[in-house]
């Protein structure tokens, strides 16, 4: 793990991060960190906050988001750079999947009230403040409840996929969801590659060559979740299939502790400059 001068993918309290975008920013400041991008999940709504900060401040900070899309055996996130976050089909986009989250959120209250358990959805909406309402937050006021020790309890419990409390949510597909960050002017970028939870290289062979047939332009082969980035998995996958590469801690604040901003597998400008030529950041 190394801390890296740029940062493209970072969370901030406008979905499930403790900072404001500003706030990010501004630790991005003091960490020296000079390239900045504020993926949130499903929404853009922080973007504007923190490109002014940046300007301010000296960090240049690119236009991001990090989109849920339908997925089989693990997690699959694409992150979005470069859009243009005024375009009406990505924030049509953004509505529907905003729309299947309150209608989650109200069906799991139902859920959780018909296993015996007394909460309600202004309890949570009242944990989340300001965040995007989501399980960490039901998880919140079923500790403070006393029906689980902590957060993790009150997962493997109830909250986690497959558990009784737990209900699935719409989510975009990949056609979807790279049709409208490419139609926003962006790039599309597979995130935390080893997320996908795939069996095998070979799986992920194929499964990452057809996402570039489908559009997808570039791999994140450096994260803070894995090793795959400095033992050069993903990145020599990624030029087989002709991806570029970028790099991103995943930074959430104080909801996920142990990770620091900047602080993923080293890597260097001139590893990213594929990346920075396609979003126009560097001439070719
Ligand atoms: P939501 O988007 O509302 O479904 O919540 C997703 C968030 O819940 C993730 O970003 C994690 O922070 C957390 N989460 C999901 N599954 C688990 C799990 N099995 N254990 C702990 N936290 C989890
Ligand atoms: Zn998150
Ligand atoms: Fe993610
Ligand atoms: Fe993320």
């Amino acid at each position: 793990m190394s801390l890296n001068d740029f940062d493209l993918h970072v969370h901030s309290n406008v979905s499930d991060g403790s900072l404001s975008p500003a706030e990010l920013v501004e630790l991005a400041a003091r960490r020296r960190i000079t390239l900045l991008s504020i993926t949130d999940h499903d929404t853009v709504a922080g973007v504007a906050e923190g490109i002014g900060k940046g300007a301010e401040l000296g960090v240049e900070v690119i236009t991001g988001l990090e989109i849920s899309i339908d997925f089989g055996p693990g997690t699959f996130h694409l992150l979005g750079y470069g859009i243009d976050t005024a375009d009406d089909a990505l924030l049509e986009a953004l509505e529907f999947v905003q729309r299947a989250r309150r209608d989650r959120n109200r069906i799991m209250v139902e859920q959780l009230n018909g296993l015996g358990l007394d909460i309600s959805l202004d309890e949570v909406k009242a944990v989340a403040g300001p965040d995007q309402t989501g399980r960490p937050h039901f998880a919140r006021v079923l500790v403070k409840k006393g029906y689980a020790a902590d957060t993790q309890g009150a997962f493997d419990k109830y909250l986690a996929k497959g558990k009784p409390g737990y209900v699935d949510k719409k989510r975009m597909t990949i056609g979807d969801a790279v049709r409208v960050i490419r139609g926003a002017g962006g790039v599309p970028v597979l995130a935390h590659p080893v997320q996908l939870k795939l069996k095998s290289s070979s799986e992920y062979e194929k499964f990452i060559g057809h996402l570039r047939e489908v559009g997808v332009l570039g791999i994140e082969a450096a994260s803070n979740i894995d090793n795959h980035y400095e033992d050069g998995f993903f990145r020599s996958l990624a030029d087989r299939v002709g991806c570029f590469v970028t790099g991103g801690s995943d930074f959430h604040g104080e909801v996920k502790p142990e990770i620091e901003l900047g602080g993923f597998d080293r890597m260097t400008r001139e590893d990213l400059e594929p990346f920075l030529e396609r979003i126009g950041l560097k001439e070719s």
